[in-house]
């Protein structure tokens, strides 16, 4: 049987259909990080006209953006901007006619209160809608030991499993940074972006039992697009991890862990469908979508320079209202996102397998 689910947004055992749905089939999901409607209402449109499902995320800066970067209180706008680009998914996504989870991304020390304010704002949404405001939030704590690592995220985890939601959190390091969490290449210990499977094990053994948890596990990858040489993707080490857990629990499925790969913006395509065989279903990509977005605003502007200065044209005399209108540029922009959306899909293997009803 096939699985088939409502469109729009899933969450809890739907969620956890789909996760397992991807590592049968051996296809990810892009998670893409979205700033506002324009970039939520591009993901879908690619989603949609690609027939592939998709995860949508806010980092705490893409939420504060949501919310307005003249918000006068920037904490506040960190959490009213996460539930208002939730609020707004949660609407629009099902009229996509696709599969959405709604995730958050990395999370520190410093804004686990973040995530705390989103998960009361989950509890009260959950009570009115029947449903959880977030399908999933990121905690990272990777720089932490890994007993303090595992204690928090032990703790959001359980939070989240009383909404029906899931939590994923970081063993090793992301190289790079994402929205001002994260680590300089230059300064870390190389060993540290390369996640060690006895930590894995650990993890499980004390999390598996209280709900459901991805895992973003470190094997060379870094946030961003830098010149090649810097650091090697080695996705063997995500079937280490899995083999190790697997064998020791003696679990029939050898891809018992489900695995997220962070800094999905400039890896080969033959790194992305490795990762993929062992046990990825979500590549994140924030980069590469932030470039085609103003790839294609940029194009727009060279193509039309006289209506960002004059509204009507110097030497023509013609009226150039129809070329600065914001929805022609901005729109050049989503288009552009689009279609490096649908090069994502392509080589994820996500592009046409929406499991939506
Ligand atoms: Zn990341």
């Amino acid at each position: 049987m096939s699985l088939q689910l409502p469109a729009g947004v899933v969450f809890g055992e739907e969620y956890q259909k789909i996760v397992s749905h991807c590592k049968e089939n051996k296809f990810a999901l892009a998670a893409v990080n979205v700033v506002g409607t324009n970039s939520v209402n591009a993901v879908l449109e690619a989603a949609a006209v690609n027939r592939s499902d998709v995860i949508l995320q806010l980092s705490n800066g893409g939420a504060s953006f949501f919310a307005g970067q003249g918000m006068p209180d920037q904490q506040e706008a960190k959490i009213i901007g996460a539930v208002s680009a939730a609020q707004h998914i949660h609407l629009v996504a099902k009229h996509y006619g696709v599969c959405v989870i709604l995730h958050t991304d990395h999370a520190n020390r410093k804004l686990i209160p973040w995530i705390d304010a989103l998960l009361d704002r989950g509890a009260a949404y959950k009570k009115k809608n029947g449903r959880p405001l977030f399908s999933s939030h990121m905690v990272d704590l990777s720089e932490e030991s890994l007993e303090d690592n595992l204690n928090e995220s032990e703790r959001i985890l359980r939070r989240a499993v009383d909404l029906d939601m899931s939590v994923e959190i970081e063993l090793g390091i992301t190289g790079g940074e994402e929205d001002g969490v994260g680590a300089d290449l230059d300064t870390i210990d190389n060993s540290k972006l390369y996640t060690q499977p006895e930590d894995v094990l650990v993890a499980y053994d004390q999390l598996n039992s209280i709900g459901h948890f991805s895992i973003a596990a470190s094997f060379g990858n870094v946030h961003g697009v830098y010149k090649p040489g810097n650091v090697q993707l080695r996705p063997e080490i995500l079937r280490r991890s899995q083999d190790l857990v697997s064998k020791t629990h003696n679990l029939a499925n050898s891809n018992p862990l489900d695995l997220v790969f962070h800094g999905g913006s400039g890896s080969p395509a033959a790194s992305i469908s490795e990762a993929i065989e062992y046990g990825v279903f979500k590549m994140n990509i924030d980069t590469d979508t932030q470039f085609a977005f103003a790839e294609g605003v940029g194009a727009f502007v060279d193509e039309n320079g006289a209506a960002f200065k004059h509204q009507i044209h110097p030497d023509t005399d013609e009226p150039l209202k129809k070329y600065y209108d914001p929805r022609k540029w901005l729109r050049a922009g989503e288009l552009s996102l689009v279609n490096r959306l649908t090069q994502a899909f392509t080589e994820l293997g996500s592009k046409g397998r929406s499991v939506a009803e």
